[in-house]
């Protein structure tokens, strides 16, 4: 079966470029950054320039801006914890119900084992935040604000330039989880108010473990990560040079690739969308569809469980994901799909398809082939599916 990847909101392919990049700073180049000879010499110059490249996709100011870091995760803590730290007087976060893990996680440990006041904010049908709910939470209290600059659920696109300046106005800092959406829409942080931005190699095909963490020029941070000086004293750790190196060069790739992201893979995504909805019943596509990320799609099935069509769907060599947690043992619909009141019937069989600048055509033609017999099967056997595009009245309607 020859295999179709749609899962790149998950992780992507890294790019061989980018591993031809890397390659020499395993055996060549392997000094340390920190050494006081030309062994470390060759590895500083790499560092810099791995730096300005992020710094260019970016559209960031300066290069020293971009701290590295382990990842996606490590860029989120890091942020919040450190506007915790640097600004006495303020002791509370805001967010959103429907950020990743990274964020929401650390402020649910932040609130039982600190009593930090987190606000979460909520979001419409579309997904689209509840602004006056936000800008009602700003107070001299907030420490940070941190909105994700798109979901990676749905693709929906916040408006985080305006919510960084609204955050100013109450004089706290702002943070975005940007993971999804570097690489995929242009920004010029340079232009906007934005305090700090979180970013991870392997969602822009670069290998696992390397990430960056934006942070403007001026403002304060409290380092996460304790031990040497490595990165201006900001995040102590002898740098992953070779990751370092892969990073730099996948920004280079998506800087390049951005315009076809925007098209050929945006056209890509709508084709399967559309495909989809005029050969399948009762699904709709969740999220805002007037703002989203070139290459995500979200469909929710009536009826049936996400986790049944990915198997299916994987015996046809199609990787894809489902918006229920199926690894948590639960069969809960995600928070993301939950915070959204997507009827549990449909929020139950939503499927994430991610497309990456690697799909083709010939990826939605053997999707398009394979989606309309599985749905028909699972319904088939679905005590839920009455036939005629209704839900049995049984189908448990609300949510835990
Ligand atoms: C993947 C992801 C993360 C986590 O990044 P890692 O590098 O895997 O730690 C954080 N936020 C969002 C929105 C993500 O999609």
């Amino acid at each position: 079966m020859r295999p179709v990847y749609l899962d790149n909101n998950a992780t992507t392919r890294v790019d061989p470029q980018v591993v031809a990049a890397m390659l020499p700073f395993f055996t060549e180049h392997f000094g340390n950054a920190s050494s006081m000879h030309a062994f470390g010499a060759a590895v500083g110059g790499a560092l810099k320039t791995a730096r300005q490249q992020v710094q260019s996709l970016l559209g960031a100011e300066f290069d020293h801006e971009i701290i590295f870091t382990s990842g996606g995760t490590e860029s989120d803590n890091t942020a919040l914890l450190s506007a915790l730290e640097t600004q006495a007087g303020r002791d509370e976060i805001i967010t959103t119900s429907v950020e990743h893990p990274a964020i929401l996680s650390l402020c649910d440990h932040l609130e039982k084992s600190r009593g930090v006041k987190i606000h979460r904010i909520g979001v419409d049908s579309r997904g689209c935040l509840d602004i006056e709910a936000y800008r009602k939470a700003l107070s001299s209290r907030t420490a940070i604000a941190s909105v994700m600059w798109a979901n990676n659920e749905t693709g929906t696109v916040f408006p985080v330039e305006t919510l960084a300046e609204l955050a100013h106005e109450a004089g706290a800092l702002f943070h975005t989880d940007a993971v999804q959406a570097v690489g995929k829409i242009p920004m010029t942080l340079a232009k906007t108010e934005i305090d700090m931005l979180s970013l991870s190699g392997h969602k822009l095909h670069a290998p696992k473990g390397i990430g960056a963490l934006y942070v403007r020029r001026g403002v304060r941070l409290r380092p996460f990560v304790r031990g040497g000086h490595q990165e201006r004293g900001r995040r102590a750790g002898t740098e992953n040079i070779p990751a370092v190196v892969g990073l730099g060069k996948a920004a280079e790739l998506a800087a390049l690739s951005m315009n076809d992201e925007q098209t050929r893979v945006k056209a890509l995504r709508d084709r399967l969308e559309a495909g989809i909805l005029a050969s399948v019943g009762n699904c709709m596509v969740t999220g805002d569809v007037d703002n989203r990320l070139p290459n995500t799609s979200n469909i929710a099935f009536e009826c049936i469980e996400g986790e049944a069509i990915l198997l299916l769907l994987n015996k046809e060599g199609i990787a894809a994901s489902s918006g229920s947690a199926c690894t948590s043992g639960s069969l809960e619909p995600s928070h993301v799909l939950r915070a959204m009141n997507i009827p549990y019937t449909a929020a139950h069989g939503a499927i994430r398809f991610s497309f990456s600048r690697e799909n083709t055509e010939q990826d939605v033609e053997q999707v398009l082939a394979a989606v309309p017999g599985i749905i028909a099967n699972l319904r088939a056997m679905s005590p839920f599916w009455q036939g005629d595009g209704q839900a049995s009245a049984d189908f448990n309607p609300t949510y835990a």
